[in-house]
């Protein structure tokens, strides 16, 4: 009962942070900051040493210089706010991993612990943490944001079906008699979900889109009023294919390191900016890395924490009115950008470039594209035939030209079966470039 009171009130207070003037939503950001900084600086001791090494007050965050995930987990101990080491909180989360019970939490002094392992990819597997409070508020704002007709779609029976791995105890928390929520564990066999999909019948459906496709191929009926992707890149073709299989499609931008942008009215993935403080690294090209301070999350607190995702930011604002800048595209991360040879220098190609180039072939499914040499590409496809293969030959390769990349050596195969609940990932880098 009162976790149901804790997530509404959240919601509630999530419509008033739709902030509709740029002005207004900083002065929230600026209220919001005055009090997470000096809180995180007295109780996080490895927060409290990079502020001291900058020589910085805490008030002169914004100076902070940046870290990633490598540092984050290099102090993870001395980071977290709720003294829980690396090593207690990786058995606990493999063990949940392994026994696909997704309550893993740890008692602290300052309350209960979920523990998260992101899906990490290249060896960097992050670990996370969210208190109780965390979790019923990040609820709310799931809550508000995404329930079909809010609020009148509060007192119409809702049933919210989650397609995802390892996060069923975050979505329980919004359980109640009119909000029906089922957890479909994504690393069971594709058939039976499809058919466990069907018999739910949600209203709301929220999964992975290369796993919600996956469902719509095996046969799943279903039409719920919102489709919400999460977890990976919502690529064009995904959005035809799941509203021509579904229903009307949403994208949410969430990472282990926080609820990161939120679709609007119109469509539009905005930033979470009335939580998270964005700033952003330019990278060329109109590509930027994002720098976040989580200004409400204290078991972990992110302040000044790199993303390795490349966005492109919307230009123009959105006719919806919110004062939240929007995210054009969402690139892919920068761990994946190719690196060819062009004229005796190296060129970076983001990945979407890649996807772009691919999205243009007929009739290919799905398919991944890896760097595995100075100048080789492999691509893996799906139907892997003759004609596929020169077509998505032929698009990669005159994509490159355009760039100014050389010529490079393409290999072929059909693209294998992807293991169980991993990730989508359609273009990787697998080599590394010599350090120049
Ligand atoms: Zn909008």
């Amino acid at each position: 009962m009162f976790e149901r009171l804790a997530v509404l009130g959240s919601a509630l207070r999530e419509s008033r942070s739709m902030f509709r003037e740029r002005a207004a939503l900083e002065r929230h950001q600026t209220r919001l900051a005055g009090q997470q900084l000096p809180w995180v600086v007295a109780h996080s001791a490895y927060t409290a040493e990079r502020f001291r090494q900058a020589g910085l007050a805490a008030a002169e965050w914004r100076a902070l210089p940046s870290i990633g995930k490598r540092e984050m987990m290099a102090n993870f101990g001395a980071l977290n706010t709720v003294g829980l080491s690396l090593d207690q909180v990786l058995r606990v989360a493999r063990r949940a991993e392994d026994s696909r019970d997704f309550s893993p939490m740890l008692p602290t002094p300052s309350g209960e612990i979920t523990v998260g392992l992101s899906s990490g990819t290249s060896g960097s597997q992050g670990a996370f943490l969210v208190s109780r409070a965390e979790r019923l508020a990040w609820a709310g704002v799931m809550l508000r944001q995404l329930l079909p007709g809010w609020p009148a779609g509060l007192l119409r029976p809702q049933r919210v079906a989650f397609v995802l791995r390892a996060e069923g105890q975050l979505y329980r928390s919004v359980s109640s008699a009119r909000i029906h929520f089922q957890f479909l564990d994504l690393l069971r066999p594709v058939d039976e979900l499809a058919a466990e999909l069907s018999r739910a019948d949600p209203t709301l459906l929220i999964g992975p889109p290369s796993v919600l496709r996956a469902l719509l191929r095996a046969g799943a009926r279903a039409r719920p009023q919102r489709v919400v992707s999460v977890a990976e890149v919502l690529e064009d073709d995904d959005r035809a294919a799941l509203e021509s299989g579904f229903g009307p499609v949403a994208e949410v931008y969430q990472a282990t390191e926080g609820l990161l942008a939120l679709p609007c009215p119109h469509g539009h993935l905005h930033l979470n900016e009335a939580h998270v403080h964005f700033d952003f690294e330019p990278l060329g090209g109109g590509y930027v890395r994002p720098v976040l301070t989580d200004l409400r999350r204290r078991a972990q607190p992110m302040i000044r924490h790199r993303l390795d995702d490349l966005l492109v930011l919307a230009q123009e604002p959105c006719p919806c009115g919110l004062a939240a800048r929007r995210i054009e595209r969402i690139a892919g991360r920068q761990d994946d950008a190719l690196s060819l040879p062009a004229a005796g220098k190296r060129l970076t190609v983001w990945p979407d470039f890649v996807r772009a180039a691919l999205g243009r072939v007929p009739f290919l499914r799905e398919y991944r594209a890896e760097q595995v040499g100075e100048r080789h590409l492999s691509l893996q496809l799906d139907p892997d035939l003759p004609a596929v293969r020169e077509a998505a030959g032929r698009e990669v390769q005159a994509a490159l030209n355009r760039l100014g990349a050389e010529a490079v050596v393409l290999s072929f195969g059909p693209l294998p079966a992807a293991p169980p609940g991993a990730k989508r990932r359609r273009v990787a880098q697998r080599w590394k470039p010599p350090a120049d």
